[in-house]
């Protein structure tokens, strides 16, 4: 029971991303920043590209031995950097000079990338771009990309530059230093750069291909992908239960070496498998619960079990889950987790708990000061808004309250159990509160115009909800109710009818 749909899982649309080297047998690789704003990773380090559009693939059938992904990646690496890897009729790669006006007229739309080629007499080699592979974006996130990577080298008298709009800088760095940075929380990488990073290993670029295959043949036999939103921080995506459209649960193993393990939701024996295959070889000092709804607890009993590790919560959470999982070690507000020596080995690091009641009532987040990073749980969704169930299970006034509260924390990542982390906390705790002052307007409206019976309120406040969602959104309404009962604001006119009280 976590969360009302707004949208669901869409298949991964196809995307290509350059890792461009400075120079043959460089360690040096351009490596670009996504603007804050931007849906996907908005706010991360990563490497130039984009999604494969029509054209593309159009373009491709031109030339053997092209595919879409090789021309999407050629156009998106000229439209992010300045740089074109095209060929003249003599077989010359056009110069920085020659590039600038013609990347400015694409840019601003005077003319589209085939029709700019076709123009100068420019084509497309397949063999200026080497395949390395291929990484899906797992099924954490409503925005997904199956993104095929490749090496390209910097052709002679090219430069690579970012104007700021979708990106908004751009740099020559080797793959350590832009490690070393992350590990002192100096910067945010997205986790596909991480893992490609730690492949480079400060090895040239070019040895990635082979460097990646394990990796690859991991993925492709079922494994989970390492998914590193922060140091020391994985992410873990489990297939659980919940609503829709929730269909995985993220985990998180918190800290270096032993973790804590956060909301291990999968019920299911395969998935848990897939969990235990990613945990071998780590130590764990135990599971921590943000709460006890059924997608966040399905692996907790066998995973304290199989690793002999205490099972951590606050106390109204053991009292929920009483009778089906022991709560080995009460978690109180403000309670600190030891996570031992930080990761990049300087001073040691802990969580500490909040208290935040509203969605269940032994709520916790989590705060992680040393890389500012925010462990929400289903306080927000990054996916729909939260469900938040009437009193005695849920309290609007209190979660708002804990909203608010997660806002005195000055985060730098927000980490939800359901969607894609935010490089943006204090926008989206603002959103959510937004969200629901909008909700209490409407039903405030709705009161004005005379009594509502609650069938009457879905229909004014959810219009065109599928029906099977009903019952969660009669309980939204049905909490912010009482919220407005408890200010004096509205007054109940018999079980199922409601008014505003105008006194
Ligand atoms: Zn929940």
């Amino acid at each position: 029971m976590s969360n009302v749909p707004l949208r669901g899982l869409t298949p991964p649309a196809q995307a290509a991303s350059v890792l461009l080297a400075r120079a043959r047998g460089s360690r040096e690789v351009f490596v670009v920043a996504r603007a804050l704003a931007l849906r996907f990773l908005g706010g991360f380090l990563a490497f130039p590209g984009g999604k494969v559009h029509s054209s593309d693939d159009e373009l491709a059938r031109t030339t053997p031995g092209l595919t879409g992904s090789h021309v999407a990646a050629i156009r998106e690496l000229f439209e992010e950097t300045g740089v074109l890897l095209a060929h003249d009729a003599g077989g010359a790669y056009p110069t920085a000079e020659k590039l600038l006006p013609l990347r400015r007229e694409l840019m601003t739309e005077q003319i589209t990338f085939p029709a700019l080629l076709a123009e100068h007499k420019l084509h497309l080699r397949p063999e200026d771009l080497t395949y390395v592979g291929s990484l899906v974006t797992p099924p954490f996130a409503p925005l997904r990309f199956d993104t095929a990577f490749f090496l390209a080298v910097l052709p002679p008298g090219q430069t690579a530059e970012v104007w700021p709009g979708e990106l908004t800088e751009g740099a020559w760095r080797s793959a350590e230093s832009v490690l070393a940075d992350w590990n002192a929380g100096d910067n945010l990488v997205a986790p596909p750069t991480v893992a490609l990073l730690q492949a480079i290993g400060g090895q040239p670029i070019e040895e990635l291909p082979e460097r990646l295959r394990p990796l690859l043949d991991k993925l492709a036999a079922g494994a989970i992908h390492p998914i590193w939103f922060s140091p020391g921080v994985q992410m873990i995506p489990l297939f659980a239960e919940g609503l829709p459209p929730s269909t995985h649960t993220n985990a998180y193993l918190v800290g270096s070496d032993p973790a804590y393990l956060i909301d291990p939701g999968a019920s299911a024996a395969e998935e848990q498998s897939r969990l235990f295959d990613l945990l071998a070889g780590r130590r764990l000092r135990g599971v921590v619960l943000t709460h006890h709804h059924s997608d966040h607890i399905g692996a907790v009993q066998v995973c304290a079990e199989r690793y002999g590790v205490p099972v951590l919560a606050h106390p109204r959470t053991a009292q929920a889950l009483h009778g089906r999982i022991a709560v080995h070690q009460l978690i109180h507000d403000g309670d600190r987790l030891d996570l031992g020596t930080a990761p990049d080995g300087k001073g040691t690091w802990h969580l500490q708990a909040i208290h935040t009641p509203g969605h269940a009532p032994g709520h916790l987040c989590f705060w992680e000061p040393r890389y500012r990073l925010l462990f929400v749980g289903d306080m927000i969704s990054m996916l729909s808004s939260v469900l938040i169930p009437p009193p005695p299970e849920g309290d609007l006034t209190e979660y708002l309250h804990s909203l608010q509260r997660l806002q005195s924390y000055p985060a730098r990542l927000l980490l939800p159990a359901h969607g894609s982390p935010s490089a943006r906390p204090a926008h989206v705790l603002e959103q959510a509160l937004a969200h629901r002052r909008e909700r209490e307007e409407q039903l405030l409206q709705a009161l004005q115009a005379g009594p509502r019976t609650m069938a009457e309120l879905v229909t004014e406040l959810y219009r065109g909800l599928p029906a099977e969602l009903t019952r969660f959104a009669e309980m939204q309404i049905q909490a912010g109710l009482h919220k407005l009962q408890r200010e004096g604001r509205a007054v109940a006119v018999d079980a199922h009818c409601w008014r505003q009280n105008a006194s």
